[in-house]
């Protein structure tokens, strides 16, 4: 199914250094409509990195990145180029980002947190941002937190809160850099839960994460990064028996 649908996200040959380091070696990858796509691989490898260039929190130095087609960014002559601000405002709605930490604002209750994007950049009625955010609280199961500080709430809770707050802005793609790294395992599953429900909605979603049981039945596919490298991917299956030495011992201390 879902090779038939739209390429969302295409990069080629991206590439990305920090102080004369290349932490981004040459990453091609691209997502359709409605695929969960799981990385996973040891820390530092680059996969924050990867998310982060995807997503125009750090500017790459070479490849192409390209939503629906409408390119970012692009090498010409040896210098990544990005595109012109409106292009790009318009390609940053495709995506929403999720942290390990929440990010959410302290000073801000649940409700705003979640329709201050919408209203303030994406000029969204405030009523009608407000409809909105009742009803994802109510599908992550936190109608009663809408008046809620992030303080007051557990990990687990603000985590959901981050997810409808990154959902209020009507992505098309979300990304997830390790979002239950940072809680408790008893917290781990209600977000957990969340994420496979948005699965079971066909949202298209690219997850970097430890968890390895989750991965294996929630993704179509499978990618295995190791020093700013794609390694190995392929369906759960595959990766889960697949050859390479790198990989079998990278899963094999989570089992
Ligand atoms: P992962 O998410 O797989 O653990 P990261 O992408 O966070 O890996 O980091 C990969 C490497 O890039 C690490 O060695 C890290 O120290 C380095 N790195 C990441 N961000 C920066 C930065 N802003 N400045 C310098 N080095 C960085
Ligand atoms: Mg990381």
């Amino acid at each position: 199914m879902s090779e038939e649908g739209k390429i969302l996200l295409q990069i080629e040959h991206m590439k990305k250094s920090f102080d004369g380091v290349e932490i981004l070696k040459d990453i091609s990858l691209s997502v359709r409509e409605g695929e969960v796509v799981s990385i996973i691989g040891p820390s530092g490898s680059g996969k924050s990195t990867l998310l982060r260039c995807a997503t125009m929190l750090e500017t790459m130095d070479g490849g192409t990145l390209s939503y629906l087609s409408e390119k970012a960014a692009y090498e010409e002559n040896g210098r990544c180029i990005y595109a012109p601000k409106a292009k790009l405002k318009e390609i940053h709605k495709n995506f929403g980002l999720v942290f390990q930490n929440f990010n959410l604002f302290p000073h801000y209750s649940v409700m705003k947190n979640i329709t201050d994007a919408p209203v303030v950049v994406d000029k969204v009625p405030k009523k009608e941002a407000e409809e909105r955010a009742e009803k994802l609280l109510a599908q992550l199961g936190l109608s009663d937190k809408a008046d809620a500080y992030p303080c007051q709430l557990s990990g687990g809770q603000q985590q959901r809160v981050s997810i409808a707050r990154a959902l209020a802005l009507q992505p098309k793609i979300l990304f997830f850099d390790e979002p239950t790294s940072a809680l408790d395992p008893e917290l781990t599953g209600e977000v957990l839960k969340v994420i496979k429900e948005l699965a079971r909605e066909h949202m298209t979603m690219i997850i970097v994460t430890h968890e390895m049981q989750f991965a294996r039945e929630l993704s179509d596919r499978i990618i295995f990064m190791e020093q700013g490298i794609i390694q190995a991917e392929g369906t759960p299956e595959e990766i889960f028996h697949c050859e390479n030495e790198r990989v079998r011992e990278f899963i094999g201390k989570f089992q």
